[in-house]
């Protein structure tokens, strides 16, 4: 069995079909990892080596019998704490759900598993999702594998980290506003949120519920549109009313050039504020990496974008607020003892159960929401919306994709980002992307001069314009690695069967 830290998704099931090795081998390499590196970087918040074995022994019989596995045959996966899996708890990595098991499956989990894909557990995460490095989570913080004493990013921290520290190959996160392009760039890996509607959310715990979109992290752009084609397919998910028709091969036009086609860059978000000077060099590299092969760079202008942090923290409060109206301790998750009234355990089940951020972004979103102030917030959010759709409407009449940093600067410290506002600023490049519903994926643009910290590029596109972004990401990559990494702090450490 060769080196699991080597060995692309594609790699591992072409193996596992060839009886190069079998998924059960595979399964305890990514175990082993687990064991050998978690102490240092604690991306799981549970691990699930029954299921993980049981999973790979099905699909190893499968293969005995002669049957044809899927696309992810033995690939080692993990999915964000806010995705239902059954045999597991759904956390949120919250208090609040600090019990709770799973009583039914994600979809998008399940298209994971269906496609032959091992899961190995589920992953740390912000608190419901709030937030941009982990800390937020109610459980334990989650290291940076390039820098255990900086943040992943978040909210998926614990999915990003887990693949940059070779704990898993794939994993799943949930993007309302950057909580998947953010911490890939942070940890130095692939990270897509596809165009929303694309991916089923079934299963998948609310905050921004016109905002959400789920997709997948991994070491290479080839990695994800593999994962993507698992997670999308024909027909849409009866049980999500957003989702899409999506029968895309996102792997058929991947390597395709990209000469002659045209590259949009804002000059507002290039030089904007916050920005620092190694990511805006590394991001030159990127522009030129792309006019080698071909491109066309253009300027594009989205002029309402600088509004679009303030847009966002109004609207996505207001639909968290309503989402999280349902754990009130009396159905699901954590309750409060030896209450008197009903109001009583209400109050005291959500003081208890939430943590700070989860109690300012609800108290934030029942004051927008309240008659009177309504009109003077929400409403004109949801305008500023509207012109923000239309501006990359316009922007996309002059150019394929996008191309902007991923995040203002590499991982921070702990602790570092005090002020909440400071905090709701790392994604300033990401949020508007959502307010729009297009896609966007995060790819690594090699190490910032200064910091020696991961950097990315992120490309945005129009609505379903996938396939593409996963093709310009693809030529951005070539550029840069030929293979995904995995942190080099972790790299051979651990997992290795030989
Ligand atoms: N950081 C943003 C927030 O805190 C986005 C989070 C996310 O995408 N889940 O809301």
């Amino acid at each position: 069995m060769p080196n699991i830290d080597e060995l692309s998704a594609a790699e591992i099931a072409s193996g596992v079909k060839a009886g190069d090795f079998t998924a059960t081998e595979v399964a305890e390499a990514s175990l082993d990892a687990i064991d050998k590196r978690e102490g240092e970087v604690q991306a799981f918040l549970q691990v699930v080596p029954e299921l993980a074995l049981a999973a790979a022994k099905k699909c190893d019989e499968a293969r005995a019998k002669g049957e044809e596995l899927g696309a992810l045959a033995g690939v080692p996966v993990a999915f964000k704490d806010n995705m239902h899996l059954v045999g597991t708890r759904t956390t949120c990595a919250s208090r609040m759900l600090e019990n709770y098991d799973s009583v039914f499956t994600a979809t998008c989990v399940q298209r994971m598993l269906d496609a032959g894909a091992t899961p190995l557990g589920k992953t740390n995460m912000d608190e419901f999702a709030f937030g941009s490095s982990t800390e937020s989570s109610a459980f334990h913080r989650t290291n940076n594998p390039w820098d255990t004493t900086r943040v992943p990013g978040g909210s998926s921290g614990g999915s990003a980290a887990a693949v940059a520290a070779g704990e898993a190959t794939i994993t799943l996160g949930s993007d309302t506003g950057g909580s998947i392009r953010q911490p890939a760039s942070l940890c130095g890996v692939v990270g897509m949120k596809p165009t929303y509607g694309a991916v089923s959310r079934y299963g998948v715990v609310a905050f921004g519920s016109s905002l959400d979109q789920v997709g997948p992290f991994g070491r290479s752009v080839a990695d994800v549109a593999l994962a993507m084609n698992a997670l999308t397919g024909p027909g849409r998910d009866p049980y999500d009313s957003t989702s899409q028709n999506c029968p895309v091969d996102f792997l058929e036009h991947l390597d395709d050039p990209i000469e002659g086609r045209k590259v949009g860059v804002v000059p507002a978000l290039m030089e904007a504020a916050g920005l620092t000077q190694e990511v805006k060099d590394a991001l030159a590299g990127a522009i030129k990496a792309l006019e080698d092969q071909g491109a066309e760079i253009v300027e594009v202008e989205l002029p309402n974008i600088a509004s679009a942090i303030a847009a966002y923290y109004v609207i996505a409060p207001c639909e968290a607020f309503s989402n999280l109206a349902r754990f009130d301790g009396v159905r699901y998750g954590y309750q409060e003892p030896d209450c008197l009234s009903l109001a009583e355990q209400t109050a005291k089940s959500r003081a208890h159960g939430f943590g700070e951020e989860a109690k300012r972004r609800q108290m934030l979103g029942a004051y927008l929401l309240a008659s009177g102030v309504y009109d003077k917030y929400y409403y004109p959010a949801q305008q500023v919306r509207t012109l923000i759709t239309r501006d990359y409407v316009e922007a996309y009449k002059r150019c394929d994709v996008i191309l902007m940093p991923a995040a203002p600067r590499t991982a921070f410290k702990f602790g570092e980002m005090s002020d909440p506002t400071q905090m709701y600023a790392s994604d300033m490049f990401t949020i508007s992307n959502n307010i729009a519903g297009n896609g966007g994926i995060s790819v690594p643009i090699g190490l910032g001069a200064e910091s020696k910290l991961p950097v990315s590029a992120q490309l945005q596109g129009p609505a379903f314009s996938d396939r593409r972004l996963l093709q310009f990401a693809r030529a951005i990559e070539r550029a840069y690695v030929a293979k995904g990494v995995v942190a080099p702090a972790f790299a051979g450490k651990g997992g290795d069967l030989a």
